[in-house]
């Protein structure tokens, strides 16, 4: 009943299988591995991006916190939302690796900014002339926050205004795979044919061991982005154990495989977790993370069950939490939890 995060789980048997297969011989570091060859190759391929830039990174705080800095000068503003990953949970590295570049919150419901929470703040950013930050980069994440999904349509609106703002934009896409399979999109329509220019390509929250990948569009920026991870600490000695990891995920389509099944266990989640009495659905449940409340009393026993979640500030006389399914989850986890749940 463990439903705290999609990062608890174990690591599938086929990464592993990978990290035994790399373990042998030698190999170059710093990324100059054989493996890390066949990555680039492969996420080249799978987002039919032939000159795409292809980095590994230990976490997502690395991703997007380089990613970012390699795209926003430090006197730039960052777009994000005002639930947004960079923001709260990085303990300020985004600001510490773009040199201070400023974090300037968007609104929207369930979140997702759209044009209509994004113009206002693009339109304010910057008038001031030299005394104000000028605009610097876009910034989205997908699944979001609230465990809704961006269509690619969606993330195209959002990109044409900071196309028209003169800024790039970014993707955190810690659960990409989870947001591809959720909207039946393709790699390539849901980033750079969308606008995007920078991806962080999750992988450790949907079963590796500790990979992300950066995919950068623009391979103009490649060089700028590897002189930054060596100097922030990420460039890997050992490398062809990150590689390993990215090859057996990409390989026979593991990675959209543990992303399905974990969306697929949310749902039901959200399924039976909307039917206990008297229990609400906070945001629409569009892939593995669920956010729901319900009469206060449940906390104490589901716990006591063995129940493992996050708790969320609740209303009065009421209880709310965060619900994440993984690649792991079985249907017998989460019958589990919905006992646990009922009164
Ligand atoms: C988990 C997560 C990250 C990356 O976090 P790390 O703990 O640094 O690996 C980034 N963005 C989102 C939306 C996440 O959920």
């Amino acid at each position: 009943m463990f439903f705290a995060s999609d990062n608890g789980s174990p690591v599938p048997p086929e990464v592993l299988a990978a990290l035994a297969r790399a373990n042998e011989g030698y190999a170059r570091g710093y990324g100059a591995d054989e493996i890390m060859a066949h990555v680039t190759a492969r996420l080249r391929e799978i987002f039919e991006a032939p000159e795409a830039a292809v980095f590994l990174v230990p976490t997502g705080t690395t991703a997007n916190a380089l990613a970012l800095a390699t795209f926003c000068p430090p006197w730039g503003a960052v777009f994000c939302h005002t639930h947004a990953h960079v923001a709260e949970d990085e303990c300020g590295a985004p600001e510490f690796y773009t040199a201070g570049a400023k974090l300037v919150l968007v609104p929207g419901a369930h979140g997702k900014m759209t044009p209509e929470t994004l113009a206002p703040v693009l339109a304010r950013t910057g008038a001031g002339g030299v005394h104000s930050v000028q605009k610097g980069i876009l910034t989205l994440t997908n699944v979001t926050e609230a465990g809704t999904v961006y269509t690619p349509a969606e993330i195209a609106a959002l990109s044409s205004m900071a196309r028209e703002a003169g800024i790039p934009v970014h993707l955190d896409g810690a659960r990409f795979a989870n947001a591809l399979v959720a909207t039946a999109s393709s790699p390539a329509g849901m980033t750079w044919k969308a606008g995007v220019d920078v991806l962080s390509f999750g992988g450790t929250k949907n079963g590796l061991m500790g990979v992300e990948a950066v995919v950068i569009f623009d391979p103009a920026k490649a060089w700028e982005f590897e002189l930054r991870r060596k100097r922030a600490g990420h460039l890997f000695s050992k490398h062809r154990y990150l590689s390993a990891q990215m090859e057996a995920y990409l390989a026979e389509g593991l990675w959209l495989r543990l992303a399905m099944h974990a969306n697929r266990m949310g749902g039901l989640v959200a399924e039976k977790v909307a039917a206990l009495p008297g229990a609400r659905l906070l945001h629409p449940a569009q892939a593995n993370i669920v956010f729901a409340d319900w009469p206060e009393g449940r906390h104490g026993p589901a716990r006591a069950a063995g129940a493992v979640y996050y708790d969320m500030p609740a209303e009065p006389r009421r209880e709310a939490a965060r619900l994440v399914a993984s690649w792991c989850t079985t249907e017998a986890d989460v019958e589990a939890l919905i006992a646990a749940l009922t009164p």
